[in-house]
């Protein structure tokens, strides 16, 4: 396959953008190196190249994209919204109407904040937790990511780990010091963790079913587990949904069937961000309504936004949330999604090539080893360089996955039978290629 346009292309980016790149994770630097593929245009599953290749898309942008590339409800949205005028700076319905959707799926929000991406919402969400405790330690898992604030920056997943960052450079010790970290699915650990410094954790933050060391469910209890440690602690739970929420079915983990009793597993607080904004830039975060009531004008936690709320944020939102709501859209994600998995763990199998796969509904992680995934460790525990040849033949043969073995491989409402076939066709040829 020529990519010689995006060899360039990357070239000319190196002189002007830091590292090429306007976020690590897209750089190729942990499969091996090299350009990255620059993209020129999306519709459906699919992404063209600026050398006119075509590719069929599993990484979805990290997750915002589920209903496919450019789906004509959302394009139609943000185009009103253009129309309408882009930013206010004011209030406007639309905020309230994307406010109620979100709590009615999610009902430990008693009250909600938009800002501006994940970050930011799990960030503030931090805030709010230590102002309302009084208290200033947050614990959190090991190789769960939760952007890019200096506090949780240390042992976070994904980005960070890929690219062999344990704790960014820039982040004061006296900070790292803030932050406690256990592994995830350890309820021991959080214990011992909560004995030696309960008095001053604000609270315990967790995704409740990980995205960002491959996709890993929590173990029976330990969510319930948790949040009745940090409870009795006078911690408060934070459930970061970035990933998460309207990825598995129409609402969040906190009330997803097959969990435990969802009353038990309740956060105080919720981060959001990605599906919620259908692509375009979002977070938002809510809780209930005692806890929300410290954040201004109401109380004394400050947090504002210029861009936050703005109508094409919001519109696409919605319209996302719209498509989601059809009949069936997350069951047919399911099936395509077992189809593929089956599919691609018969062929690892086949060339003796060990591959073990955590799927949860549409979304699912591909790791080299033959150990089962359920804690960061066991995930740093894979063959990175076998992900990496994989990754790059399936490149050659027009599948776009994410640079990195943590991340997840993402089915869309725009995917198909046929996508899947192709898909099935060309990780034969890979894994073919690899056992060679
Ligand atoms: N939280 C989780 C669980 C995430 O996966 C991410 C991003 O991947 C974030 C927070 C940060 O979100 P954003 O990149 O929108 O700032």
């Amino acid at each position: 396959m020529n990519r010689s346009t995006s060899a360039q292309l990357y070239e000319e980016a190196l002189q002007h953008i830091v590292g090429g790149v306007n976020s690590p994770s897209r750089s190729f630097k942990a499969v091996g190196g090299g350009a990255p593929v620059f993209m020129k245009r999306a519709g459906g599953s699919r992404f063209w190249d600026e050398d006119g290749n075509e590719y069929i898309d599993y990484l979805a942008a990290y997750g915002p994209i589920i209903t496919g590339h450019a789906h004509p409800h959302i394009t139609a949205a943000i185009t009103e919204a253009a129309q309408n005028g882009i930013l206010y700076g004011t209030p406007t319905q639309l905020e309230i109407k994307l406010a109620k959707m979100l709590k009615e799926a999610i009902p430990s929000m008693d009250k909600v904040r938009f800002v501006n991406s994940g970050t930011e919402a799990v960030m503030t969400t931090i805030r709010v937790a230590r102002a309302y405790t009084k208290r200033s330690k947050i614990v959190k898992f090991a190789g769960c990511y939760h952007g890019h604030s200096d506090l949780i920056l240390v042992a976070a997943g994904s980005g960070p780990s890929t690219l062999g960052i344990p704790d960014s450079a820039g982040v004061p010790g006296s900070i790292a010091q803030e932050v406690i970290t256990v592994p995830f699915n350890d309820l021991d650990s959080l214990r011992a963790a909560l004995e030696k410094w309960g008095e001053d954790v604000a609270a315990v933050m967790v995704e409740p079913i990980v995205g960002n060391f491959g996709m890993v469910m929590p173990k029976a209890g330990f969510l319930e587990g948790l949040c009745k440690l940090a409870h009795d602690n006078g911690s408060l739970v934070i459930y970061d949904e970035v990933i998460t929420a309207f990825r598995f079915h129409y609402g969040s983990t906190q009330t997803y069937a097959g969990l435990d009793n969802h009353e038990d597993i309740t956060p105080d607080l919720t981060a959001l961000g990605k599906i919620i904004g259908g692509g375009l830039p979002i977070g938002a975060y809510g809780g209930r309504k005692h806890v929300m009531e410290q954040v201004a004008p109401l109380g004394p936690a400050y947090q504002a936004g210029t861009m936050a709320g703005n109508p094409a944020s919001i519109s696409a939102g919605i319209a996302c949330l719209e498509v989601l709501q059809g009949a069936g859209v997350y069951e047919e994600m399911e099936r395509l999604a077992i189809r593929l998995t089956e599919g691609l763990q018969a062929s690892a199998d086949r060339h003796g090539i060990p591959l073990t796969i955590n799927r949860i509904r549409g979304s699912f992680s591909t790791h080299f080893c033959a150990h089962p995934i359920t804690n960061y460790e066991e995930a740093q525990d894979t063959d990175g360089e076998m992900f990496a040849s994989f990754f790059r033949h399936m490149l050659d043969r027009g599948i776009n996955l994410a640079p990195s073995k943590y991340e997840a491989w993402f089915l869309t409402t725009a995917h198909t039978d046929a996508d899947i076939d192709a898909t099935l066709e060309a990780a034969e040829a890979s894994f073919q290629a690899m056992a060679a």
